[in-house]
Formats: C-alpha cells, structure tokens, sequence
C-alpha cells in the first residue's frame, strides 16, 4: 500500500525517447519530462491516493515495518490488534515482552523478526524522547542514517519511514517501481540497485514530499491492479508509451 522532488518540467513528450541512450543503462540521463507526464497521466486516471494510511505517527512507523513481504490487508489486521491490546505506542511497545508483541502482530507474518524490529524502532524513538517534531526537523540524510543503523531497517522501510511518518522528501523505491519503470522505458532498472534507481527519481522531480507521497502511492496502485507480473496490458492507460507493450 504505501509511499517526494527535483523537477524540471523539460521539453519532451512521453512518446519521445529518452535523451542519451534509450534509458537503458543508469548512466543515461533521465529525460526529465517522462516521469512528470507519467504523474499526471495517472493521476487523473486514479485520483488522489490518500497514502499513508494511520492514526498516528507511531503507528504509520509501525504499518512500515510490519508490510515487508505480506500484503496490506495483514498488517491491518496486526494493527488491529495493537489496538486491541491498547499497545500501539512507543512506551507500551517498549514496556511489554517481545512474546506479547509476537502475538499481537501474528497475522503480519515473519512475526519474530517483526516484534524484534518493532522492539528496535521503539528504543530509537525513546532515544529520541519522543520528539517527533524534532524528527520533522532533522537532517533526513543524517536521520537515514541512523535509521538503517537499526537492526532490521532496510532502505525501502527507512524511507518509508522518512517520507510517510516524517514527512521527509525521499523518494521509496520498491519491487512495484523496479518492474514498472523496466518495462515503461527503464530496462536497466530490473537490476538496478535502490541507490541508482533512487537517485534516477532525484533527477527527476524536485523535492517535494505531497510529489513523492502521490507518485509511490500511484506507482503501487497501477502495479497491482494492471502492471501486475502477469501484466494487464490491454486496459492499461500507459499503454501507448510503454516499451513492453510495444515489444
Ligand atoms: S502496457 Fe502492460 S507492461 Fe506496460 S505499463 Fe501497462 S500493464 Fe505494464
């Protein structure tokens, strides 16, 4: 489910190719025009994503670690449950046993790594005292990297974590965004690394957080119901400018 910006709005179309070399390799400069007319395209397709789904900071941090490898529909449940519970803050995370954790979020999968990580964030976030606004604050590079210094925070949940709790401008790259842009023009992304990647979307969208938040939001949404594995060409609106249908 889930979820910034560097813009130019650059003088090509969609149906232009990419300058330099076809956009297969990282090297080749993005033509900086595509992934602004890709946002729009789909925007007006499928409207306002409204990502990321949480009552609270806390728990939108939580909802980041609890979707590695399970679907949304499970981490809801394990969010519920926290719920149930009344555990769902930092403070009650902390004070509670792991096993207790472990059972709460069951239905999220991976339960022991997950309680464990869950158990790591929240001593981070106590570290801090709390202080999420400060959190807001703070350098996101620096904070990043702190971040991944966590026992089980990789980049895509750290990222998350920055974009959608903190409302930092970085950009999340995931599975849906590798497959999606390898098949649109990108092929070189299939096999990219989430740095080079990542640093593609810098290059084409200014900082922005509301542009970050919404083009991941629609990213995902577009991959799950049409750029699926097997992929629903024949109703997809990006048809017309994507190099897999073409092929
Ligand atoms: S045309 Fe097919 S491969 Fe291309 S983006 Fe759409 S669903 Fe994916």
């Amino acid at each position: 489910m889930i979820p910034e910006t560097v813009q130019t709005s650059g003088s090509s179309t969609m149906t232009e190719k990419p300058r330099n070399s076809g956009g297969d390799t990282p090297q080749a400069l993005p033509n900086r025009g595509f992934c602004e007319e890709l946002y729009d395209l789909m925007a007006s397709a499928y409207g306002p994503q409204n990502w990321w789904p949480g009552d609270s900071v806390f728990e939108i941090m939580v909802g980041a670690i609890l979707t590695q490898n399970t679907q949304w529909t499970n981490v809801e449940k394990a969010i519920q449950r926290l719920k149930e519970m009344e555990i769902l803050e930092p403070r009650k995370i902390a004070s509670v046993s792991l096993e207790t954790v472990k059972t709460a979020i069951k239905d999220a999968g991976c339960y022991n790594q997950k309680a464990a990580r869950l158990k790591n964030i929240t001593a981070f976030l106590l570290e801090k005292n709390l202080d999420f606004f400060r959190l807001r604050k703070a350098d996101p590079v620096l904070l990043r990297d702190e971040l991944l210094q966590i026992n089980g925070i990789g980049k895509e949940t750290a990222d998350s974590i920055l974009l959608y709790a903190l409302g930092h401008p970085v950009f999340v790259v995931d599975a849906y965004t590798k497959r999606l842009f390898s098949r649109l023009r990108y092929r070189w992304m299939a096999t990219g690394s989430y740095d080079e990647i990542q640093e593609f979307f810098y290059h084409q969208f200014a900082k922005d957080t509301a542009r970050y938040n919404e083009f991941h939001a629609l990213i995902v949404f577009h991959s799950k119901y049409y750029c699926r594995s097997r992929p629903g060409c024949a109703h997809c609106i990006l048809k017309e400018i994507c190099h897999h249908h073409h092929s």
